[in-house]
């Protein structure tokens, strides 16, 4: 029986499992992946304090190193389902049940998709969701990239390293990304933007991509734009199918949360992006992380 098991070893959950450790919690970190969560798939992170700059993948080392040694438990798992039985829970992963006093949602959120035709069919083909891990396929090519948010203009920016030209299709006329980022963006040569306009389907040959279709939302104009890759950055969807069956989430599937990350389960908690809140951040996560453990602490301590 563990005090506290962490689903997911985001920045979120791995600052839950720092703190319910050194509180001398029995705690057990389970991933389907490697540790990390989004921070993987993140270029630069350039917003997280004491350090102007650093790799997503290494501030996840650095966020993962100390807590092998405070005693933090890992395992891989895929969890299904939660079970409330009071003051057991029951974690199913594919394979394998885990009881627990309490536990924590750190599950984060997965890209949305388009859903638009040449979607699906050409994913892998130069439809892409990860500029960190498909950049470099793009030597010298135009892309596409799809949003107007953080995730889009950011990940823009790092597809100019190695595409000859990417250009924006956003939906509206004025981005939705912080203002730093916007103004570094419209400052860079390679960049371009297409405003008012939505990518209505994704075009190719029968190996790869070869351009997209654009609709402007204003005066319907529809044209056609050639490009070897589509980068689509258009939001977030919550990874929160293990909650189903507790009632603890929107309609959308947010995991509904007070300022403390309780949900209304004693002993049940959700932090970072998998939560309903307005700013989903590396540092949000993190400080919702110490928040949820020393919430457990003290469920467990009362228990
Ligand atoms: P996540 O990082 O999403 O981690 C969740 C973890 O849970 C994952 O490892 C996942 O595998 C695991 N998991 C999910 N479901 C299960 C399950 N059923 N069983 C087991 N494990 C599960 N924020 C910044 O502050 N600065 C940035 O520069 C920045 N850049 C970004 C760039 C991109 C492209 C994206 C998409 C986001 C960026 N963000 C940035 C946002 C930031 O990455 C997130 O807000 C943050 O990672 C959320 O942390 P989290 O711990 O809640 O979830
Ligand atoms: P987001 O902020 O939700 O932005 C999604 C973008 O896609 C918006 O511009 C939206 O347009 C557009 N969009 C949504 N649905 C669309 C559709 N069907 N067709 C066309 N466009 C569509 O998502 P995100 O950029 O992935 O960011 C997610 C979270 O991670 C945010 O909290 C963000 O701050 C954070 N993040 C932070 C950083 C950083 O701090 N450096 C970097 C990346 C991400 P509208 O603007 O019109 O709504």
């Amino acid at each position: 029986m563990y005090d506290l098991i962490i689903i997911g070893a985001g920045p979120g959950g791995m600052t839950a499992a720092l703190y319910a450790a050194r509180s001398n919690l029995k705690v057990l970190l389970l991933e389907q992946g490697a540790p990390g969560g989004q921070m993987n798939n993140t270029a630069e992170v350039e917003n997280y304090p004491g350090y102007a700059s650093i790799l997503g993948p290494e501030l996840a080392m650095k966020m993962y190193e100390p807590l092998e040694p405070l005693g933090v438990e890992n395992a891989y798992g895929i969890v299904q389902k939660v079970e409330d039985h009071g003051s057991k829970k029951l974690i199913l992963t594919e394979d394998k049940t885990f009881e627990t006093k309490s536990v924590i949602f750190a599950t984060g959120a997965n890209h949305r998709k388009l859903d638009v035709p040449g979607e699906d069919e050409y994913g892998a083909r130069g439809v892409s969701y990860c500029a960190v891990c498909d950049g470099a396929f793009f030597k010298d090519q135009e892309i596409i990239v799809v949003g107007g948010g953080d995730s889009a203009i950011e990940e823009a920016m790092f597809l100019t390293r190695f595409a000859s030209k990417v250009t924006i299709v956003h939906r509206r006329d004025e981005l939705r990304a912080q203002k730093i980022i916007q103004e570094r963006a419209f400052k860079e040569p390679k960049m371009a933007f297409i405003w008012d306009s939505v990518v209505t389907e994704i075009l190719g040959d029968d190996k790869k991509v070869t351009g997209v279709k654009i609709q402007n939302v204003k005066t319907g104009e529809a044209t056609e734009k050639a490009a070897g890759g589509v980068f689509i950055y258009v939001g977030l969807l919550p990874q929160s199918e293990a909650a189903q069956g507790l009632g603890i989430t929107t309609d959308a599937g947010w995991i509904v949360t007070d300022d403390h990350m309780h949900t209304k389960i004693p002993g049940i908690y959700a932090i970072g992006d998998v939560r309903e809140k307005d700013f989903r951040q590396i540092t949000t996560a993190v400080g919702d992380g110490a928040a949820a453990a020393q919430e457990a602490y003290k469920y467990v301590t009362a228990l």
